[in-house]
């Protein structure tokens, strides 16, 4: 039985990688594949050229080195993006290029401080053009989506490629490095302080269940720095922070240094007392409603206490005043896109404090043009289930 029909207008994602994202559609994808199943897709891969994969979790799939030694040469992207498996015939590929990757793809932490590099590897062998940025386009129009954000632009050339309605930010060493032009176009800066749940990176509290609590890529100072030589451009900065030690040092950097305009990407761990400092420096926090499912996801590595604290919406909105679309904005990161999983976990996650109304996620996630009824979910609460309709089931 179909659950009762929920219309929206198109959304606007203010959390994606579209450049990225159109660079790497069609690729095929190991997600939902068995080990079998993975090899079988891996093996069937031309043997000439370099190939990328996507959708590999590390905690559900791996490979032995003879595997890898068996595999075509292929790049297998890291769910997350923030790191890569690659064949031994990749690595003999790309060796010549990109030595200093291949001898040290395999460190998380190398991967975290030269994201930029890993990323910009990503995009220039599968390489995004425009044709490909309208297939993505419409893929994410089907998924309710009619706009989002790039937060990571890798090059010039990406600025043509998504087009001049698509609000653009880039690393500050990147944006140096364009023309006039180009950097006119971007909107704002984007900073890394932490890594990634997916790789235990995100600098939380408490440590991982399996050690470690993740990475700080700035030392304090350094940020501080990094933050001021900003100032004198006047863009707006978005500052990549998920865990609560990462949170902790952006709020102390920024209330030295009153930015105008920031926004904290993520800040999936941010508690009580931090949210109440963000709110008296006026930062916009860009939340992923999606990434509720990690606290089912990363129950491998995340402490007890992580599990319920994750996405904290109802202490943000409730206690502390965040307002959805003003304050608070969401995203998806592309993990995945659209309006399906967004309301999914917003309306049913698995912790109350998780829990967003099918207002506040419309409010957050948009609009990206005016109206209503442009795309529709079947929401079933009986089975706590969103699904959305396809264009079939509408007539
Ligand atoms: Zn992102």
């Amino acid at each position: 039985m179909m659950g009762r029909i929920l219309g929206l207008p198109l959304l606007r994602d203010h959390h994606s990688h579209v450049s990225l994202y159109a660079a790497l559609e069609g690729c095929p994808t190991l997600l939902g594949l068995s080990k079998e199943e993975a090899l079988r897709l891996l093996r069937a891969l031309p043997g000439e050229g370099l190939s990328i994969v996507l959708g590999w979790y590390s905690a559900k799939l791996s490979f032995t080195p003879q595997e890898l030694s068996s595999l075509p040469p292929v790049v297998i992207l890291n769910n997350s993006l923030h790191g890569m498996l690659l064949s031994v015939r990749a690595k003999e590929r790309l060796r010549p290029t990109d030595p200093e990757l291949v001898e040290r793809h395999a460190e998380v932490e190398w991967c975290e401080r030269h994201l930029a590099e890993v990323l910009t590897l990503y995009s220039r062998l599968a390489s995004p053009s425009v044709v490909k940025m309208a297939a993505l386009t419409r893929r994410l129009e089907a998924a309710g989506v009619g706009a989002a954000e790039d937060m990571l632009i890798l090059d010039e050339r990406s600025l043509d490629v998504v087009g001049r309605d698509t609000l653009c930010w880039a690393d500050p060493g990147i944006w140096q490095g364009m023309s006039a032009k180009g950097r006119c176009r971007v909107h704002g800066f984007k900073l890394f302080l932490d890594g990634a749940l997916a790789m235990r990176t995100a600098a939380l509290s408490e440590p991982y269940l399996q050690g470690g609590d993740g990475l700080l890529l700035y030392g304090d100072k350094a940020l501080e720095e990094k933050l001021a030589g900003l100032v004198p451009h006047q863009k707006p900065v978005a500052i990549h922070a998920i865990g609560g030690r990462a949170i902790s040092q952006a709020l102390a950097v920024l209330e030295k240094l009153r930015l105008p305009c920031v926004r904290l990407e993520h800040a999936q761990f941010i508690d009580e007392a931090q949210a109440r400092r963000a709110k008296d420096l006026g930062l916009v926090l860009c939340m992923q409603p999606n990434f509720s499912v990690e606290s089912r996801d990363y129950a491998d590595r995340l402490p007890e206490s992580h599990l319920h604290s994750l996405n904290p919406f109802r202490m943000l909105i409730d206690t502390v005043g965040f307002q959805p679309g003003r304050d608070l904005l969401f995203g998806s990161d592309g993990m995945p896109h659209g309006a399906e999983a967004a309301w999914q976990w917003g309306l049913f996650p698995l912790h109350e404090g998780q829990r967003l109304s099918s207002e506040e996620l419309s409010l957050g996630y948009g609009p990206s043009a005016p109206g209503t009824g442009a795309f529709q979910l079947s929401i079933d609460e009986g089975r706590r289930l969103v699904k959305t309709v396809s264009r079939r089931d509408r007539s």
